[in-house]
């Protein structure tokens, strides 16, 4: 039995004072409010439930600081992250990895779902181990300490009418959605990782193939995540060929449904939003990789209110800060708008907590209370930006990364003072993303 006393914690939506919160085998067995600390460790501060991050290409790390010379779109910036894709080996892609997931446990993050594609050598052969890439993030991701979901993706073509793979892209494709069933079939979980099913877009899967995809993800009672709807081009190409929008197509083939994760949603229909709010589609929001890469803003307040759960992602990590990614689904809204208040700040920490631990398929994971996985992020009351706030929900407007100073995963410290407690992290950043430049 750990005990952990938190001088502030959000208990059932709520801020309570001096938490007492009892944890065995990982899980938390009492919760008490308006306790003293008696012996237990002090976690000084306003504590939060572990915050998961739904939308993850680790090895975009690398691309941090690289893209922002010269003017383009999202297009010209996939030219850059091409050429670093190929550059990639299991090895190398291991200890970029474990960094990046180490930066991640830093800024709160308990649980990572992570959107892999880059299964195959560059030229496309498989590796002797077939899911050598992927078995190299979740070993990352125990190194690091957090929980992953893999999300392996299914990735066939380079248009929507079918046109091959080339270049960088042929190390992302399994040939067709069967043998990309087979390969990930033969993933192995871990106590810290679950593996869930990903279709790249409608641009990488043709619709005949989606159907494979959705029934692995059914057999498994996997999550299954898709982009969608990132980009204008994507929409006018999907209409071009198919006659319809790439969420009419996930949806005429069952792709959509309450595990299913949508991810970015830019630019929709009102029909594909309702399409999406009755099928209990979740929505994963990535504000800051939207907003670098210039992609627009999602409709946030609508799709939440046709009945998407709203989660979030930090997606290419142009930054790795959950708090701005929670506060940008209000800020963005308020910028669309010109007006204020469309999601309140316990909405904007359950988007970035509970939301996101359901739609990497961790039930049990997101909130403070009895039989829960003991994930807890205690964020400082007395830095520069968080002195004077208070210990209430709207720290989420005021908090950023460095203000986390204890992360607890399934029981465990991995981040203590506002260090991690095995990985010199930003160290191991420098040389992996060094190495590859
Ligand atoms: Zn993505």
């Amino acid at each position: 039995m750990t005990r952990y006393w938190a001088e502030h914690a959000r208990v059932a939506d709520t801020t309570e004072p001096g938490v007492l919160i009892e944890v065995s085998a990982g899980r938390i067995t009492s919760v008490t409010p308006g306790a003293a600390p008696d012996g237990a460790t002090r976690l000084p501060g306003l504590t939060l439930p572990g915050l998961a991050n739904a939308h993850s290409h680790a090895f975009h790390r690398a691309l941090r600081g690289r893209t922002h010379d010269g003017s383009g779109t999202f297009w010209n910036w996939r030219e850059r992250m091409y050429a670093l894709a190929a550059r990639l080996d299991p090895d190398s892609y291991h200890a970029l990895a474990r960094a990046t997931y180490a930066e991640m446990v830093l800024a709160g993050i308990t649980c990572v779902g992570e959107f892999h594609y880059l299964h195959h050598s560059p030229t496309g052969e498989p590796y002797d181990d077939p899911n050598a890439m992927g078995d190299a993030l979740i070993r990352a991701a125990g190194d690091a300490g957090l929980r992953i979901t893999l999300l392996d993706t299914c990735y066939l073509t380079s248009t929507v009418g079918g046109e091959p793979l080339e270049g960088p892209q042929r190390r992302f494709g399994d040939g067709d959605a069967q043998r990309w069933a087979q390969r990930a079939s033969a993933m192995t979980p871990a106590p810290h990782a679950k593996v869930g099913a990903a279709v790249h877009s409608v641009r990488a899967v043709p619709a005949d193939q989606l159907g494979t995809i959705v029934d692995w993800a059914a057999s498994y009672q996997a999550p299954l995540h898709v982009h969608l709807s990132e980009q204008r081009g994507e929409n006018d190409a999907c209409l071009a060929h198919y006659g319809r929008t790439p969420t009419e197509v996930l949806a005429d083939a069952g792709a959509l449904g309450r595990r299913t994760t949508a991810v970015h949603a830019t630019h929709l229909t009102d029909l594909d939003r309702t399409e999406l709010g009755d099928t209990d589609t979740a929505v994963c929001l990535c504000p800051t990789t939207e907003r670098d890469l210039a992609d627009g803003i999602g409709p946030a307040r609508a799709l939440a209110d046709a009945g998407s759960p709203i989660c979030l992602g930090s997606d290419s990590h142009a930054i790795i800060d959950p708090f701005e990614e929670a506060r940008a689904l209000e800020l963005d809204e308020r910028l669309r708008t010109e007006r204020r208040g469309h999601f309140d700040a316990a909405e904007l920490l359950r988007a970035a907590s509970v939301a996101g631990h359901a739609a990497l398929g961790w039930d049990d994971a997101g909130t403070i209370a009895v039989g829960q996985r003991a994930d807890l992020v205690t964020v400082r009351l007395d830095s520069v930006r968080t002195a004077g706030v208070g210990p209430g929900p709207a720290i989420v407007f005021a908090a950023s990364a460095p203000d986390v100073s204890h992360v607890v995963v399934d029981g465990r410290i991995v981040v203590r003072d506002g260090g991690h407690v095995s990985i010199d992290v930003a160290g191991e950043l420098a040389r992996a993303v060094g190495a590859l430049w």
